[in-house]
């Protein structure tokens, strides 16, 4: 199939499974997806699943980035820290809807692909770290957001205390129910503590504690 065509199909899908938000639906129009899928997969690249990206690690399901990208509600005015850059698809999403994205990755072979795909797309706004992400980002707390693309046992108590209040995290628990669905969630901080809203059910690669084997 023309990669046009794949492309058109898989944005009808996306307005299918309730993406509302034009501006995630133009960030995802206008970004090249087959640039983060192994060479082999390149076909597949607007099918709407989860791919390969080695290390056991997947670029996540188109649909699952629109929705969680749109339940994230950013604007350009605001600081926003991502865990789990992986192929960094989800970071070139988020980047032009942010003023700045801070992105944290396990592996260190991982996030050279996805530097190289940010320069390659001119993506400057983005700043990279490897490491535990769980620990979060403390030089540059607070932000307005922060998005989780790994699934966690529990909400990361070091990434609430990161966040601002009214600020918003949308991060998939794992709850021990099932291990491998897992509840998605957006998470608002108030003065307080946080009020948690349930988004659905996702399947995400786990979030593991600790730096690189
Ligand atoms: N957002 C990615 C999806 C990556 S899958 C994309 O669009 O391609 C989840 C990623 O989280 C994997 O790359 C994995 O290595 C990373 N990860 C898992 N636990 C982590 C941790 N504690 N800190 C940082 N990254 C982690």
């Amino acid at each position: 199939m023309f990669e046009e065509d794949g492309k058109a199909l898989l944005i009808l899908e996306l307005r299918r499974g309730g993406v509302t938000d034009r501006r995630v639906i133009d960030a995802m129009e206008r970004l090249p997806r087959e640039m983060f899928v192994p060479e082999g997969l390149r076909e597949q690249a607007y099918e709407n699943i989860a791919l390969p990206i080695g290390h056991h690690q997947t670029v996540s399901q188109p649909l699952t980035v629109a929705l969680m990208t749109q339940a994230l509600d950013v604007n350009d005015r605001m600081k926003v820290l991502e865990i789990g850059t992986g192929s960094g698809y989800q970071s070139a999403v988020l980047s032009p809807l942010c003023r700045r994205l801070y992105t944290i990755e396990r592996y260190r072979e991982l996030m050279r692909g996805a530097e190289q795909r940010f320069e390659e797309l001119r993506l400057t706004n983005i700043t990279t770290r490897i490491g535990d992400g769980s620990m979060g980002w403390k030089e540059q707390a607070p932000f307005e957001r922060i998005i989780v693309t790994a699934a966690a046992h529990d909400i990361p108590p070091l990434l609430v205390d990161q966040l601002a209040i009214g600020g918003v995290m949308v991060v998939p628990v794992n709850d021990g129910r099932d291990e491998h669905d897992q509840r998605l969630l957006r998470v608002v901080r108030t003065e307080d503590g946080v009020e948690t809203e349930e988004l659905g059910i996702t399947r995400f690669v786990p979030l593991v504690e600790g730096d690189e084997p």
